[in-house]
């Protein structure tokens, strides 16, 4: 272990996307250093997530519509020299219900409209033109979402830990937290890596965040850790299903789209669980196959490949971000759920206005946010 104390204006304790967004902001204004216990700062949920872009989510949740708008830009129009690749690559989005769920998808094509998100519905046979193995229970109507698309998520992570990099601040990995204490007014942060000192340490780590409060000697905002299952599929030789949309169905949880030549799918399920190197469980996996089936004429052979990630969530769905109430310098970037990669850009932003401006960004203000609607002090 280095014995050298290192100093920094910004203490980032997590690697994933929440951590990396807010240490791109703050790399502007200061020193950052984030801290990752892991050799690879995406191995938990940041690597593992479906990369997928939509102005909706959690059934059209206003809040999260905000922080999603607050993020297109970005991701539209990263700055020169952020990324070489595309972040965002655009695909249609499909709802699909069963013949006796059809006004579910009235009920959301309604909330779409209220946060002024485009859709219409299209009937079976242009359903079927856009996915030709949509199973004949499907083919009543669709109801399509404009403006979704993939996302490259390992650009985006990659582009703000390199701008980071490039500046006086570091990413250093195989550095697990272990201790954070008060010490003349700032905080000491000691890792497996070496000994900290800062005026500001954000806790961006993810399903961690409240056993850093613990080590910290600070009261819990009760995470969530919420596993969920992603398998991959492969179909038949000659098929080529790069221009199929993605299809989520609305009562069932269960999504799916293509990727890489094969189908990516989750059975949409969330198992509470202990903060953990997620693994997917064989009744998920299973799940996963029987929705596919279901939902299309494909049949499920083989599993050509299956993982897990938590999604992190506190009780009201939305994120925590803020300084303790109790602690000062003591700041909180948490529960980004299932939505942490599409926001990123505008929570890495609220991050960072919070902790410099001591106040919300305008363009967020505008499009209606509150810091009551992301305060620590709610979940506290
Ligand atoms: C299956 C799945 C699908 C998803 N799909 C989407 C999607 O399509 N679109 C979308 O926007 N979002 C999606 N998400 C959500 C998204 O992946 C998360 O919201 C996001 O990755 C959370 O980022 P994070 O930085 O908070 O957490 P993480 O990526 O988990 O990062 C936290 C980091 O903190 C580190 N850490 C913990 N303890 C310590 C310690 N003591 N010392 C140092 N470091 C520590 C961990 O090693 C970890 O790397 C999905 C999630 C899952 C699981």
């Amino acid at each position: 272990m280095n014995s050298k104390i290192e100093t920094a204006d910004f203490i980032i304790i997590g690697g994933g996307i929440a951590g990396a967004s807010a240490g791109y902001e703050l790399c502007k204004k200061g020193k950052v250093i984030v801290l990752e216990k892991e050799g690879q700062a995406g191995y938990h949920s940041t690597g593992r997530s479906s990369a997928i872009f939509q102005k909706s989510y959690n059934k059209a949740d206003p809040l999260l519509n905000i922080l999603v708008r607050g993020s297109e830009k970005f991701l539209c129009h990263p700055p020169e020299g952020f990324t070489s690749h595309p972040l965002l690559k655009f695909r249609p989005l499909i709802y699909i219900a069963s013949s006796d769920n059809q006004s579910s998808l009235d009920e959301l094509k309604q909330k779409l409209s209220q946060i002024d998100v485009p859709s219409e519905f299209i009937n079976g046979e242009e359903a079927t033109r856009l996915l030709p193995i949509l199973a004949p229970e499907y083919q009543g109507r669709v109801l399509v979402e404009q403006g979704a698309a993939d996302m490259d998520v390992s650009a985006l992570h990659e582009g703000y830990l390199r701008a980071i990099k490039s500046t006086p601040g570091e990413v250093i990995t195989n550095a697990e937290v272990t201790a954070i204490k008060r010490v003349s007014d700032r905080w000491q942060v000691t890792t497996t890596k070496g000994v900290f000192l800062t005026n500001v340490v954000i806790n961006a780590a993810g399903a961690w965040v409240d056993q850093i409060a613990e080590i910290a000697k600070l009261s819990p905002i009760h995470i969530r850790p919420l596993r969920r299952t992603v398998i991959m599929v492969g179909v038949e030789r000659g098929t080529s299903p790069e221009e199929w949309p993605l299809v989520m169905n609305v009562t069932e949880g269960y999504y799916f789209k293509p990727d890489s030549g094969k189908i990516l799918m989750t059975p949409g399920d969330e198992k509470l669980m202990l903060p953990s190197d997620a693994q997917p469980e064989e009744i998920d996996i299973a799940y996963g196959a029987h929705f596919l089936e279901k939902a299309t004429l494909l049949t499920v052979d083989k599993i050509d490949h299956s993982w897990a990630g938590l999604r992190n969530q506190v009780a009201d769905g939305h994120p925590v971000v803020g300084f303790d109430p109790k602690a000062q310098g003591f700041f909180w970037l948490a529960g980004q759920g299932g939505f942490g990669i599409k926001t990123a850009p505008a929570m890495g932003r609220i991050a960072a206005s919070l902790i410099i401006e001591d106040g919300l960004p305008q363009d967020l203000i505008d499009l209606g946010l509150t810091e009551d609607q992301i305060s620590v002090r709610r979940v506290k």
